[in-house]
């Protein structure tokens, strides 16, 4: 067994000071376990052909091939890999020799992308942690100089051996090897025996591991997640404590990082690990205060039932939008500021869009959500104040929205919340089924009096009010 004992989270406080002890030694097996085909459950039939094109290639130009990472974990699992990894002591250029379809990327960690029409095989060059490179090539400085003063790596770039390129990897699952030369799987960090167990593990020192790249602790959750993994107690013990430690990641790779926590297709039980390790508040920090409480003894439902659809969605192979999932995280905010906004006077879509604009730009500084994306979010929240007001041509421009789809499935949310009545809802969903003459007889049939769900005194206040000066509505 190759399973590296971890000290107890307690002994482990104090910060590193050597450089030695800031590395969080990895004993090394510089010669792995190999588990041969007969014991493992990869079968060739499973990897993709173009992955296989690869590995090949490579090995017969006389370079060490294999497949490594998530993959070798999903097959190894029975699961359907996302997309095929290949590592290789080929050199960059070397690789691109190899093959007229190569494009290498990257400026730093150069890596050659393999294409075959729209399928995309990554091939990377095994690489070392900064401080166990043997060849320095591209990372000359002096060894303290890959790591800030909170732990963070800051680069990773230098060319290794295969076992160093293992202990770099952030868990033990994630660094298994399935060798295309004798399909064998090599296993450095005790990887094998965690994925029977189901357990995931960080190599190394958990503490020294996540402050090198805090977007581990991300992945550690995203993986427990989504394979039903439990956390090794040794890992789980620092994700209580470090989450700040997100702070210092760009908001950039946060975003990138938040599709993958809620796209994978297990985005409820995702965030409720996020919550319990408390780390979803450095993500979503006013979303993670709104939570606190709860709305007149209602529990706040709307984003657990969102993330609950999205995970439906992705299981039925049926498209997923983030504009949408950024509409449903940032609502409890926007919705509560637009109610302080109203009750201090502001006009209730005015009020929706001021605090839409405020809680996007404070939410941009943790997580930056493209325009492509922020735009249509807010459409959603803003078309929200739209769906009472169904009189005369409002339902049916409403309806031509582009984003009205979108909308109505946010509506739905809310009323599922509490928010908005059912009737209205079921109204909306009729209207859709209807043809154009059934639509036009279901807005003549709103009764003047009642119409749009409102008692008849509060709609002689509007229309009051509305005279009394109170903004168009657009
Ligand atoms: P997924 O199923 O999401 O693709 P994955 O494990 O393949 O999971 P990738 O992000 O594709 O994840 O990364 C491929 C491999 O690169 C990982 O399995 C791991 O070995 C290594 N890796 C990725 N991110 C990190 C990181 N932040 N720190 C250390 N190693 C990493
Ligand atoms: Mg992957």
């Amino acid at each position: 067994m190759l399973l590296y004992a971890q000290p107890p989270f307690s002994q482990r406080k104090e910060q590193p000071t050597t450089l030695e002890s800031k590395i969080g030694r990895v004993p090394t097996n510089t010669t792995p376990t190999v588990i041969p085909r007969a014991e493992h459950s990869i079968s060739r039939a499973l990897i993709s052909e173009n992955a296989l094109k690869v590995l090949y290639r490579l090995r017969d130009a006389g370079y060490a091939s294999f497949l490594v990472g998530g993959c070798v974990r999903d097959l190894m699992l029975g699961r359907e890999p996302k997309d095929f990894d290949v590592v290789t002591n080929a050199r960059p250029e070397e690789i691109r020799e190899l093959f007229r379809n190569a494009r290498l990327i990257g400026r730093r960690f150069r890596l050659a992308h393999i294409r075959y029409g729209r399928d995309i095989i990554e091939v990377a060059t095994f690489r070392a942690a900064p401080h166990t490179g043997k060849e320095g090539e591209e990372g000359e400085e002096a060894e303290e100089d890959h790591r800030d003063e909170t732990g963070r790596l800051l680069s990773d770039n230098v060319f290794g051996s295969q076992d160093e390129d293992a202990i770099r990897r952030d868990i033990t699952v994630n660094a298994l090897y399935y060798d295309i030369s004798d399909f064998s799987v090599k296993d450095y960090v005790g990887g094998v025996a965690d994925l029977r167990a189901g357990v995931l593990r960080t190599i190394g020192d958990p503490e020294t591991r996540f402050r090198e790249d805090p977007v581990r602790m991300l992945r550690v959750v995203r993986f427990a997640a989504k394979l039903g993994f439990k956390i090794d107690p040794a890992t789980a013990a620092p994700l209580y404590d470090l989450g700040s430690l997100l702070l210092n990641v760009s908001n950039a790779r946060l975003f990138e990082e938040v599709l993958k926590l809620f796209h994978g297709g297990y985005a409820l039980e995702t965030y409720e690990l996020l919550r319990h390790y408390d780390l979803f508040r450095y993500l979503f920090p006013r979303t993670d205060e709104s939570l606190e409480g709860e709305d007149g003894n209602f529990p706040r439902t709307l984003l657990p039932r969102a993330l609950a659809n999205t995970d439906q969605r992705i299981e039925e192979d049926k498209p997923v939008n983030p504009a949408f999932l950024f509409a449903a995280m940032l609502w409890e905010p926007v919705r509560l500021r637009a109610e302080e906004l109203t009750a201090a006077g502001r006009h209730p879509r005015e009020a929706l869009m001021m605090a839409g604009e405020e809680v996007l730009r404070d939410g941009q500084r943790h997580v930056a959500i493209p325009k492509r994306f922020s735009f249509p979010m807010r459409e959603i929240w803003e078309l929200q104040s739209r769906f009472a007001r169904r009189s005369g041509k409002n339902a049916f421009k409403l309806f031509e929205n582009k984003r009205f789809r979108a909308a109505y499935d946010f509506l739905l949310l809310r009323v599922h919340a509490g928010e908005e009545s059912q009737d209205l809802a079921d109204w909306w969903t009729r209207f859709q089924e209807v043809d154009a003459d059934g639509r036009a007889a279901m807005i003549a049939a709103l009764a003047p009096e009642t119409g749009e769900g409102r008692s008849p005194k509060r709609r002689r206040r509007r229309r009051k009010s509305r005279a009394g000066g109170a903004p168009p509505q657009a």
